[in-house]
């Protein structure tokens, strides 16, 4: 079968269907071989492996994707790609492909009932438009993933891989270190893409941690004072927390709190590791 990921490989195919792009879906085509041998190599794809590819398109990486996994799962949004997707791969035994929204599909079931013996890899592609809220439901729901290597847009690859006290930093760059371990595989410029989107775009990689890299009694507080911390940037973690932890302790008893163990009522929450949270929940909790 022809390399869909190319300039001509994609025209061939769109040119057959009544298909038009899709803005609101967030169809950027990949149409560079190059970098679609990157991210398959990056994701380390053997036949004991079931991957589960979160918006194929036309098939360009699914294509790679049949070729080096035991089984690939592929869920699409958009009805028009359904028919071609169906016409490029239907016949391959190792293939599913799931006609929804990916936000609403039960991953957990799906690979329950598809692939319940063989090691899970997320590879995508993503739309840019739900990034964030798909690696965090991949994350947060802890499915039995081991890792997820996806091209999001360059900005939000720094922030995904950024470090306490950076500008970038946030709530979302300390939940996935606290789920697994980032790597930036490759810069992709705009011109990689059909149509060429607006940003250039990056192919990140979770190693997703077997257990959590830190341990803590109370991973909701943890990430409840993670979400308050970050909410009031440039304000004092006292403030921050005060007002929007949630934690049912009054402002003066938490001054004395965050002194005593060791963060200070002063500091501000972007500076903070993900060990530093975890040391902060867990003094809170055995001290209110
Ligand atoms: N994998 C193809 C490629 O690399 O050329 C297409 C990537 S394109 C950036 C994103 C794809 O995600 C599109 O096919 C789009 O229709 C699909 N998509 C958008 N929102 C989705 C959702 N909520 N659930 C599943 N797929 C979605």
């Amino acid at each position: 079968m022809r390399k869909i990921a190319t300039v001509e490989g994609t025209r061939a195919i769109i040119s057959k269907y009544p298909f038009a792009f899709q803005k609101k879906f967030g169809q950027n085509f990949l149409i560079d071989p190059q970098v679609l041998d990157k991210i398959i190599d990056a994701a380390e794809i053997t036949k004991e492996d079931c991957v589960i590819e979160i918006g194929p398109g036309i098939g360009c990486v699914t294509q790679a994707l049949l070729e080096k996994a035991g089984k690939v799962i592929s869920i699409e949004i958009d009805n028009q790609l359904i028919p071609i997707l169906e016409e490029q791969f239907g016949a391959e035994p190792h293939f599913k492909l799931i006609h929804n929204d990916v936000l609403k599909v039960d991953l957990a079931a799906l690979i329950a009932e598809e692939s319940p013996n063989r090691r899970i890899k997320v590879v995508a592609n993503l739309p840019y438009y739900i990034t964030t809220p798909i690696i965090m439901a991949l994350l947060e729901d802890e499915l039995p993933i081991e890792s997820i290597t996806v091209m999001v847009q360059k900005e939000v690859a720094d922030r995904l891989s950024s470090k306490p006290g950076t500008k970038q930093y946030g709530a979302i760059a300390v939940s996935v270190n606290y789920f697994s371990t980032p790597e930036l595989v490759v810069d992709v410029p705009r011109n990689c893409f059909m149509p060429s989107p607006n940003v250039d775009s990056a192919v990140i990689k979770l190693n997703v941690h077997e257990e959590p890299l830190v341990k803590t009694n109370n991973v909701k507080q943890m990430f409840r004072i993670i979400k308050a911390a970050f909410l009031l940037r440039r304000k004092t973690l006292l403030n921050t927390l005060a007002a929007h932890g949630d934690l049912g302790i009054d402002k003066e008893r938490l001054k004395e709190l965050l002194d005593e163990s060791g963060i200070g009522a002063q500091t501000r929450g972007e500076t903070l590791s993900i060990e530093e949270f975890a040391r902060l929940s867990d003094y809170i909790d055995e001290h209110r």
